[in-house]
């Protein structure tokens, strides 16, 4: 049975493990950070894994150039994906609600936006444009759809275990270079095959950094509601439920490296979001801070470097990274096309899916 090793175990890491097991390969995970739980993690410790730190929300982002269009049809796979695990598994931290979308300037892609092109072109479920009267002072356009956010710990736990009880084998190392495990011993054999879905890539001059701050609070959310505002500034809620609270956003600061959150910055944030959704408060009126929450999304010029390239003679990497900000909207798409690309390498076996 061929073997592929996986190096990452991020959200792109663990779907596309268990997308090319189900295809009857024999996988085996190398990762420095596997998923555990929130509560005991040291956040500074584990700044360069992002999947923890996600919000995570699939949101709607009308496509207007071929890359865009490329990436809503990887969001409509995890979509359905995400719908099939969510009846089968109710325990994988996935939950479906509505996504409130409130712009102060909307630009033409979603001024255009009708029923008809959301539901039909764009294939979005549940899709009504807001009444004037429903949109928060200073917003002036409005739509909801029908969605789903994760809770990133229950949900890359879930996905691990259900890796390990297929059969799948784990291994935590931290590796220079991706190359160096073509020269390791595995039990399931030697690997020709590797999919590099380390978040940032080895050394690529394209990629980096996205800093986002979010504050967890414990107040419950119905919705995911993400409101951009005309200054470019965005305040969004993210319900992670299972017990996981709600993340309110957040930043998006390209290359700012600072590992510590502002507490003016979390005040922006309560106060932005509260204003724009104040139901937030409760009967008590206020906030339950749990904490403060800084990530890096790894993003890459260009976009996502989803391509074969082959190494030393038939050996060959798979690369699958530079998500950026939208790694869980687009998880399982990225895992169909990592088996496409290995079906040019090795045929698949058998197809669970
Ligand atoms: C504040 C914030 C909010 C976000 N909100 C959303 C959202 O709402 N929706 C959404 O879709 N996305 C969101 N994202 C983005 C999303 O979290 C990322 O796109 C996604 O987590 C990237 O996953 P990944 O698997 O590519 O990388 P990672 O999660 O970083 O995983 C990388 C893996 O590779 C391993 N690795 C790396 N280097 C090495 C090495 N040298 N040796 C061994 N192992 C290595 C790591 O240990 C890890 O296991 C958000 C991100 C942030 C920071």
């Amino acid at each position: 049975m061929p073997h592929i090793v996986v190096l990452g175990a991020g959200v792109i890491g663990l779907s596309s493990a268990l997308w090319i097991q189900a295809e009857g390969h024999a996988v085996t995970i190398v990762a420095r950070d596997f998923p555990n739980g929130s509560e005991t993690v040291d956040a500074a410790s584990q700044i360069n894994y992002t999947s923890p730190w996600g919000g995570a929300h699939n949101r709607l982002v009308p496509p207007t150039t071929a890359p865009e269009e490329r990436e809503h049809a990887m969001s409509l796979r995890t979509f359905d994906h995400m719908r099939a695990v969510h009846k089968r598994y109710p325990e994988a931290g996935i939950t479906f609600m509505k996504g409130i979308e409130y712009l102060e300037a909307p630009s033409e892609a979603y001024r255009a936006l009708t029923v008809e092109k959301a539901t039909k072109q764009l294939k979005m479920q549940g899709f009504r444009l807001l009444r004037n009267e429903e949109l928060p002072k200073g917003v002036t356009w409005g739509c909801e759809y029908d969605t789903w956010c994760v809770n990133p710990m229950v949900y890359c736990s879930f996905l691990l275990r259900r890796f390990a009880i297929l059969g799948g084998k784990v291994l935590k190392r931290e590796v220079r270079d991706p190359r160096e495990i073509f020269n390791w011993k595995f039990e399931a054999g030697p690997v020709d095959t590797l999919i590099n879905a380390s978040g940032n890539g080895f050394g690529d001059e394209n990629m980096f950094i996205t800093r986002g701050q979010t504050c967890l609070v414990a107040n419950p959310c119905p919705a995911t509601i993400t409101r951009q505002n005309a200054d470019g500034s965005w305040t969004f809620s993210v319900p992670r439920n299972f017990d996981g609270g709600t993340i309110i956003g957040g930043t998006k600061e390209p290359n700012n490296w600072d590992p510590n959150p502002s507490p003016q910055v979390r005040e922006t944030l309560l106060r932005n979001f509260a204003a724009t959704y104040p139901q937030i408060l409760g009967a008590e009126g206020k906030f339950t801070v749990m904490k403060d929450i800084v990530g890096r999304r790894p993003t890459r010029k260009g976009g996502m470097r989803l391509k074969t390239e082959s190494v030393e003679g038939n050996k060959c990497i798979i690369h699958a990274y530079g998500l950026g900000g939208r790694g869980y909207e687009l998880s399982w798409g990225v895992a169909d096309q990592v088996a496409g690309l290995l079906t040019e390498h090795i045929p698949p076996r058998s197809s669970k899916l």
